[in-house]
């Protein structure tokens, strides 16, 4: 059992184990269900991620702002040389695609939010490309992803209407670095550096959705969460160490969470979604 990332880090110290096997054992003993039955439920959960980071066509959403990205994104990498190169992007559409799902009743893997759901899986199946991972690699990036995901929930908050967009985006991108540094051999401090580097990289960041839809800007803050992630990622896996310990980043990112105000917090009534321009999409949206 763990309260937070000091106290991971010295189960996989003490036992000599990865951070994701140390988030399966907890698992195992909170959940008391087999290791077998935890990595099928992981394997199903990794099987919705891969279907809504498809290509989910021209599709309305619910308030139709956003729809087609992935497509944009595919045909601009395909067919020039891009500014951030062929992973970024195809991360960057995958991202969108989840984030368009949600937007459209589809099935997602709320990871840990359906707002955020385009960065974790976006992560990983770029991630596992990139890095000729296996479903086994992909399975215990997850657990690592959980495993953070775990300790921000029970000391700060996932929630945008209780932290901002930091704590949302903030989150998956945190879960999706810790999930790439696992998936690419680094060790659990390595981990805990990306996802203490991703919450510090947008620590502030307000929840101001138009019309109060998950749409705009939802969806393009998925498609930088992810780049978010793998930058992290990079930089811990090259060595690069987050000055502030990962648990004094979640206590920071509450904090802030804590002391925004309401406006700034899911309530529709500040930032993008205050803008002229929200504001009458609000309005021809609500008819
Ligand atoms: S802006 Fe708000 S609703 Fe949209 S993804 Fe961020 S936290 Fe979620």
């Amino acid at each position: 059992m763990y309260n937070n990332g000091k106290e991971l880090l010295a189960i996989c110290r003490e036992q000599n184990i990865p951070l994701w096997e140390a988030a399966l054992l907890d698992e195992i003993d909170q959940t008391e269900t087999t290791r077998e039955e935890i990595l099928e439920k992981t394997a199903l959960a990794l099987r919705v991620m891969q279907g809504s980071a498809g290509d989910p066509g021209e599709g309305k959403t619910m308030g139709g702002l956003i729809g087609g990205e992935y497509r944009k994104v595919k045909a601009y990498k395909d067919s020039r040389k891009t500014l951030t190169g062929e992973t970024a992007n195809r991360a960057m559409m995958r991202a969108l695609a989840c984030s368009q799902s949600n937007a459209s009743m589809g099935r997602i893997c709320a990871a840990p939010t359906a707002g955020s759901c385009g960065i974790l899986p976006a992560a990983l199946i770029t991630g596992a490309e990139e890095l000729d991972c296996g479903e086994e690699e992909i399975l215990r990036g997850i657990l690592t992803a959980a495993a953070v995901g775990k300790i921000i929930v029970q000391n700060a908050t996932v929630a945008g209407a209780e932290g901002g967009c930091q704590a949302e985006c903030g989150a998956a991108a945190a879960m999706a670095a810790a999930a790439l540094t696992e998936m690419a051999g680094g060790a659990p401090e390595q981990s805990l550096h990306a996802a203490a580097i991703a919450i510090k990289n947008i620590m502030g960041l307000i929840c101001d959705p138009i019309a109060g839809l998950v749409e705009s800007p939802c969806s393009k803050r998925n498609a930088s969460g992810v780049l978010n992630a793998l930058s992290s990622a990079d930089l811990a896996l090259a060595g690069v160490e987050s000055i502030i310990p990962f648990d004094e980043v979640v206590d920071a990112m509450y904090t802030v969470g804590l002391a925004m105000h309401p406006d700034f917090k899911e309530t529709a009534r500040g930032g993008i979604a205050a803008t002229p321009t929200g504001k009458a999409l609000a309005k021809t949206i609500r008819g």
